[in-house]
């Protein structure tokens, strides 16, 4: 599926035809926006239930680092690239459903919906700006991950270090490693990792909390902190080979684990003053319900944050779920639709 395109079914053409920029195209039935795993998963379960959907991307997906998904069953080892590229086929075998390559700029409400402005890319092939309206939202927008400012990470990112541990840890199994944060939960993170090695150590960057008595736990399983600041990530072509410190000593590591920050990146919906909880997640029920009537969320922005391909797929589902028991219910009309829900 690529853009907004004609399929030459009727209904859809007359429903989508007409995105591109400027252009409104009103009586969407739902905007999904961001095409990952919890958005695409949204999408085929709603077309599947006769509505027409609109998928809106901006292409940055949060592993977009890696090469290699793993855990999602069928799919283990499968590159993020044809694992979405699988999914938009899947979608695109429906009628009365489009995708297009933009990014949200901004919702609003509107008398019997939502506005949707999203602005296309430039240099991105397909990639144009998009007004519609929509009688419902899906927002699937992931999260940004906010790494340690250290200048050679993001090179490694993906590669030798990485952040989730159920997704990378088996490949790093026994091997010398490090775990990189400047947090207050590396201690269980580092227990955590060493269900794959124990030939570990702990690197808080000066920044990161470890107290004498975890570092006493830790020490019990032969897993050592290092405190001091670090300079760099140090490594050669075959990947990383250390972790510089700002002292000049170089510790051999061959890599590791980072402890990331998170941050939901959903200023967009800045209109519709979404609850969110106290770590920043959008709060949702267990159908992805958001605060407001009507705007759903699923996968890595709602609680707890992060977390694997499958799940988000499995919140996309439950959305779907709670988007059909909410039409047919409770009907939307239009003047239910600025009401309230719950
Ligand atoms: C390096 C790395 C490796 C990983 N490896 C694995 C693994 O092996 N196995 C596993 O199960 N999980 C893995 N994960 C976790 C997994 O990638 C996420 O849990 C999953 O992608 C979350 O899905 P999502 O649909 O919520 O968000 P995403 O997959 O991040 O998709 C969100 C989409 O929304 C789009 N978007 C954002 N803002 C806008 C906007 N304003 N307008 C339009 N679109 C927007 C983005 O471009 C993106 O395409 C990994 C994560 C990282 C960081």
């Amino acid at each position: 599926m690529s853009g907004a395109s004609h399929r030459g079914t009727s209904n859809r053409d007359q429903v989508l035809s007409a995105v591109p920029v400027g252009a409104e195209t009103p009586d969407v039935d739902v905007v999904v926006i961001g095409a990952g795993p919890a958005g695409l998963s949204a999408a085929l379960n709603l077309a599947r239930s006769r509505h027409r959907v609109l998928v809106l991307d901006a292409n940055r997906p949060r592993n977009a680092a890696t090469l290699a998904s793993h855990g999602y069953l069928t799919r283990d080892g499968i590159s993020p690239l044809e694992l979405r590229k699988l999914g938009l086929a899947e979608l695109d075998q429906y009628p009365d459903t489009a995708f297009q390559r933009a990014r949200v700029d901004s919702i609003r409400r509107v008398a019997n919906g939502f506005a949707v402005a999203a602005s296309g890319h430039r240099g991105a092939a397909g990639s144009i700006a998009v007004r519609t309206t929509t009688r419902m939202v899906v927002l699937a927008s992931g999260l940004s991950e906010v790494l340690p400012e250290l200048p050679s990470i993001h090179h490694y990112y993906g590669t030798s270090l990485h952040s989730c541990l159920v997704c990378d840890g088996y490949e790093k199994r026994d091997q010398a490693l490090a775990l990189l944060g400047e947090t207050d939960d590396l201690a269980e993170r580092a227990l955590l990792v060493s269900r794959w090695s124990r030939n570990l150590i702990v690197f808080t960057n000066g920044v990161g909390m470890v107290t004498a008595e975890q570092e006493a736990v830790l020490a019990e399983r032969g897993i050592r902190v290092e405190r001091a600041p670090i300079r760099d990530v140090v490594g050669d072509r075959s990947g990383m080979t250390g972790v510089a410190l700002e002292s000049g000593e170089v510790i051999a590591r061959v890599g590791g684990f980072i402890r990331p920050r998170y941050v939901t990146t959903v200023d967009y919906a800045g209109e519709l003053n979404l609850a969110v909880t106290a770590e920043g997640f959008l709060e949702v029920d267990a159908y992805g319900r958001t605060s407001v009537p009507w705007v759903y969320a699923a996968g890595d922005l709602t609680p707890p944050g992060p977390k694997q391909l499958i799940i988000a797929a499995g919140a996309g589902a439950m959305v779907a779920g709670g988007i059909n028991r909410d039409e047919t219910l409770q009907p939307a009309s239009s003047t239910e639709l600025s009401g309230t829900l719950k």
